[in-house]
């Protein structure tokens, strides 16, 4: 909670400082309002909901004291959430996520992290290195394995991706593995051979395991803010994301982003990155968000 300090201050300053500089409830400080949500990341169409719902509630309740409209927009938000959406598992076999993001967003990171909370759940884990576009991608992502002592699937620079989910998913089944993490290329360049490529290595996975993937996670950097919501709507179209992790939200006043992914992409946001450390993921709480972001 201490590590989202930096959205919190962002955010809920700049409202806060609306509601208490205002004397009465008006369309300028409706106006006011919209424009601080957009400037803090949480996007147009979200803000405009936001303010749309406040004005609503408004009216209903028959508020008249500024003071008052912080509990209801952190009431609007809470909605705008909805409630914690677990990642999902296979109950009887392997669990298989794509994990898919741009480069430099964190992805490799994250893999390590989520195959330690795997592990730090007793359960065995397997990482497949799908993006063979760059050596370096293989390299960072077995030091990884290593610092979260899981092994890595590989083979070498330029092979076929879904080749390499193909050996994984062998792999994973001969040694019963409990999780699977497929790692995927970052171009985004070429929409098109994107696509074909992760449709080829779902594919691969469906063949091998009907139920899977059982998640698509798209990987998000917060700092990025409007660009990320952007993404969203890229790789929904490549690959049916089913859950958004966020990373670097130590380091950013741009946590509204959550809002706004929310908001206009309706994909849950399943986890958090909260630093460079190997246990710096967590669970994303709705609640908590919503808490850590008024103080
Ligand atoms: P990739 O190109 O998407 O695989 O990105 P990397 O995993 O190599 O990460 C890029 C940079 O972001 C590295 O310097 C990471 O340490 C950093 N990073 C990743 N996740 C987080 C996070 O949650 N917080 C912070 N502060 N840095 C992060």
């Amino acid at each position: 909670k201490e590590k989202l300090t930096k959205t919190r201050q962002g955010f809920v300053d700049k409202v806060e400082r609306i509601f208490t500089g205002a004397t009465k409830i008006d369309e300028d400080l409706y106006e006011e309002l919209e424009e601080a949500l957009i400037q803090s990341d949480v996007g147009i169409s979200t803000s405009m909901e936001l303010v749309e719902n406040l004005r609503k509630k408004v009216k209903e309740r028959k508020i008249a004291d500024p003071l008052l409209l912080n509990e209801v927009l952190k009431e609007n938000i809470v909605e705008l959430l909805g409630e914690k959406i677990e990642l999902k598992l296979n109950d009887s076999g392997t669990t298989v996520y794509l994990v898919v993001g741009v480069n430099g967003v964190g992805k490799t990171t994250t893999l390590g992290k989520l195959a330690r909370h795997f592990r730090n759940e007793g359960k065995s884990v397997l990482l497949a290195a799908g993006d063979t576009f760059r050596a370096a991608a293989i390299e960072q992502l077995e030091a990884w394995g290593q610092r979260a002592g899981v092994d890595v699937i590989k083979q070498s620079e330029g092979a076929d991706p879904a080749a390499v989910t193909f050996d994984a998913l062998q792999a994973a089944k001969a040694r019963k593995t409990d999780i699977l993490l497929v790692d995927t290329a970052g171009r985004l360049h070429n929409k098109v051979n994107l696509m074909k490529e992760l449709t080829k290595m779902k594919r691969v996975v469906e063949r091998e395991i009907p139920s899977a993937p059982h998640e698509v996670l798209l990987i998000l950097d917060a700092t990025t803010g409007q660009n990320a919501i952007q993404q969203v709507r890229i790789f929904q179209e490549a690959a049916e994301v089913t859950g958004i992790i966020l990373t670097k939200l130590d380091g950013t006043a741009k946590g509204g982003v959550i809002l706004g992914i929310q908001g206009e992409a309706r994909v849950p946001v399943k986890m958090i990155g909260i630093g460079e450390g190997l246990e710096d993921l967590k669970p994303f709480e709705p609640d908590q968000f919503a808490e850590a972001l008024f103080g």
